[in-house]
Parts: C-alpha cells; structure tokens; sequence
C-alpha cells in the first residue's frame, strides 16, 4: 500500500520540505511522486522514497536556471556566458533601484515628471561629444527604433559586404524587414564603391546604413566606402548616415596596448548622424542599446512609440549609470572596469593563475594529464574577430575529455572550457587571483570525475 498524501506531509521529512518550499509546491511533488509510483505499479514504495522523488523533484524545480559559472572558454565577453561581468557598485545600484521607488520619471526639483533617460543620455553626450543620446534594451533594438523611425516604408542602403548575421537570430536583412524599411542593397559581398551608394539616391531613399562587419574579416580583393565618405554621400544625397557599430567601445583602447576598435566618437567625427552600439560588450556595462548623434533625430526616436516598448527598465539604468561615470576617470578604468581588467590581464599574471591552480585539476583529474600551455583569449562579442590576446590556459590530456568537460560543468559553480586539438583548454583569463580560492573548492564537490 502506498503511504497517503496526507501521511507523507506529516512524515517529519515532509515537514522539512513545506519549511523549504512550501505546502503547496510540496503537496504537488508528494501526489506527482505517487501518480509515477502507481503508473509504474510500484504499490509497495515506502514513505522514505516517495519522499525522496518528491524532494529531487523540489529540488529541480527550486534550482535556479540561471547559474554563475567560471567562464574559461578564453573568450571574454562570451554572448552565451551573458557578455560583460560589470562592476560590483553597479550592480548594487541596479538591486538598490529595483528593490525600492526610485525617482526614475520623476523631477525632484520641481517635483513633476521628469524623462527616465536624462542622466544617462547627458553622460553619454559629455562622453562622445554627442549632441543627444536616447537608451533602449539592446543594440538590436537600436537599429530597430533608428530604421523603424527613420525609414518606415522606404529605402535603406546598405553595402551587400555588410548584410551580416551576428549570431542568434539577429541578421541585418531581417532586422531591416522587421522594421518596415526596405533593404536596398548596394555594390557586391567584396567590393562596395561610392559610386554604388550614389546610385541608390531617389525620392524611395530614406537613409545609408553603415554595419559594423562583426565576427568575420573580408580580405582580398576587397573595396569598401569608408565611414567618412558614406556620410558625405548621405549629406549629397540629403538622408541621415546610421552607424551600427556593435561593440563600440567608449575610450581608445590601443592605450592599454589593446587593438584599436572604431569608438562613437569616431564615428561622429566621421560625421555619421546617428551611432549605436551595445552596453554590455566592450563598454562594459548591463544590456543595453545606445544611440547618440543629431538631437533632432534623437527627438523622432523619443516621439516613436516604438521606444516605450524598447526602453530599458530602472535597474539596469542604474548600472549603466554607474559604468559610464567610471569612464570620466579614464587612468583608474583598467581596473574598476571589469571587462577591461580581465581585457588588460597580462600573460605573466594569467600563467601565474594558471600554476597555482594546476594542482587543483591534477588532483580532480588524476588519470589525466594537466598541463600548463600558452593559448589565445578573445575579446567576443563580434569585436575586433582577427585580434587575439596571449593568455595561459591548464589544459587536460588524456582520454575522456568530454566526461571531464561534464564533469567541471558539473561543479556546484559550473566550470566552462573548451575541447580542441585533443586537449581540454581552461583558459585562465578571467579566473581572477580573488576568485580563485572559489575555483579550488569549487572543484572538491561530492561527485568525483
Ligand atoms: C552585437 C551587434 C548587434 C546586436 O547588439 P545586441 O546588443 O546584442 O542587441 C548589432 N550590430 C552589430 C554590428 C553588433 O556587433
């Protein structure tokens, strides 16, 4: 006979559980635990296993689905591992805003209602240069709102050498359909002239679109407009440039010996009328799309209805708040700017990580063989895709290498690396000397490889 309902949620054991999780989610695992018991004809379970399945039940139910993992993949603003890590005083603000009324459209001073993205958009215009600045979710919905506000029924040049595909479901022509302008497709996947952008000018044209190429590099016989010419044409033809720049990093980065990637401010010199790019990719920062350039452009994107359902939420505003303000102390941004600390590692700091936690992995992993070796990191996030940086990884040899790469993403803080000419690479990048205490008993969790 299997135990009642009833009988198990006294059971001291379901006691423990309602104190966990509650009557009603217990209640739930208890009677699902029985209906398998009885489907499987299994009459004679007993108290302590139905107990048992309701509680791995629970437990699946209650593990959070978003977990913080060691991100070794060697790529530092990995898309999948949630991009850019931001600093921890901008992560308090963003719970300190959620968690409490804020006076995010509210003016204190006159005690009316004020704009969500004032504080925000006035750093981003004293940052770039920028006459105005408007914030929405993400890039993606940047080049959204600019297209959908700009180009609505009408025509958008692009070069065919920049109808790219970023990843997920984010393609240039599709973003272009979505947002009701038409693709007008200009030059050839290699070479793209001035004379080919001249040739799209017409009452249909409403903008020239510029795309940042992310994740891939044309060489050879290759042509393209250049930034600056593109805006000319546009001027010539009397439609505003767009510059999706992706990435978009906020400072010159050659100046910590990093390559140099195109900044917004570049790109308004250039004289493009509007630029976008990401918050959480080199900038550094939460998610977010970024739009600075011509107020008056900036205005129609505010006025767009389309920006209240793209707008970004009090937190992560917050955030962003606090990473941009780091960048008004450009000397100390290295390192209190988490991504760009973990971008400006060097080598000799990295393979220091690298020896002291190869003992770790020679003990979990004790019939193979770990070893320290010299790797390439990337930045990620479709920035700078020919540039690599020299890191050091430990890297597992042996046979079995997928069991151990399960077994690391196992651990209590999965442990993400990467399998590769036979090798298991644990690049040590963005393990930081702080985190590395963690990483060690980390790796001491119950299941043995
Ligand atoms: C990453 C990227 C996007 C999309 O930005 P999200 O912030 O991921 O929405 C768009 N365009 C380019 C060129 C990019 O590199």
């Amino acid at each position: 006979m299997l135990p009642s309902v009833d009988a198990v949620l006294r059971a001291p054991e379901g006691l423990v559980l309602i104190d966990m999780f509650g009557r009603a989610a217990t209640t739930d695992a208890i009677r699902g635990s029985l209906a398998g018991l009885r489907d499987q004809r299994n009459f004679a379970a007993s108290l302590s296993v139905t107990i048992g399945l309701a509680a791995d039940h629970l437990a699946r139910l209650f593990a959070p689905g978003q977990r913080p993992v060691f991100n070794l993949t060697g790529t530092v603003l990995h898309t999948n591992l949630g991009r850019a890590p931001i600093p921890p005083e901008a992560a308090q603000a963003a719970a300190a805003a959620m968690s409490q009324a804020t006076s995010l459209e509210f003016d204190l001073a006159t005690g009316k209602r004020g704009q969500r993205d004032t504080s925000v958009a006035e750093l981003l215009c004293r940052l770039t240069g920028a006459e105005a600045a408007t914030i929405v979710n993400n890039n993606a919905a940047a080049v959204l709102l600019m297209l959908n506000t700009l180009a609505k029924g009408r025509e958008v040049a692009v070069s065919r050498g920049e109808l790219i595909e970023i990843g997920g479901a984010f393609r240039i022509p599709d973003v272009m359909e979505s947002a009701g302008a038409k693709l007008r497709e200009v030059g050839t996947t290699n070479r793209t002239h001035a004379r080919d952008f001249r040739a799209a000018f017409g009452p249909e044209l409403a903008a020239i679109m510029h795309v940042h190429q992310a994740n891939y590099a044309i060489t050879g016989f290759t042509a393209s407009v250049a930034p600056a010419d593109l805006a000319a044409i546009a001027r010539d033809g009397n439609v505003p440039m767009l510059d999706d720049l992706g990435s978009g990093s906020l400072v010159d980065l050659s100046r910590w010996g990093l390559p140099r990637e195109r900044t917004p401010q570049d790109s308004l010199a250039d004289g493009a009328d509007l630029v976008s790019f990401s918050g959480d990719k080199l900038l550094g920062g939460p998610q977010a799309g970024l739009i600075v350039g011509r107020a008056d452009l900036i205005r129609r994107l505010d006025a767009n209805p389309m920006k209240r359902a793209l707008r970004l939420d009090k937190g992560r505003l917050a955030a962003l708040e606090v990473v941009l303000r780091l960048y008004l102390d450009p000397d100390r941004l290295a390192a209190r700017l988490p991504s760009l600390r973990l971008l400006t590692r060097t080598e000799a700091d990295i393979a220091a990580t690298a020896a002291r936690i190869r003992p770790a992995l020679a003990a979990a992993f004790p019939t193979l063989l770990a070893e320290i070796a010299p790797c390439s990191s990337q930045i990620g996030s479709g920035a700078l895709p020919v540039d690599v940086l020299p890191s050091c990884a430990v890297t597992l040899t042996g046979s079995g290498l997928d069991a151990a790469a399960a077994w690391l993403r196992a651990c209590p803080r999965p442990v993400i690396g990467r399998i590769a000419d036979s090798r298991l690479w644990l690049d040590c990048r963005c393990l930081e000397p702080l985190d590395e205490s963690d990483f060690w008993t980390n790796l001491h969790h119950p299941t043995t490889p």
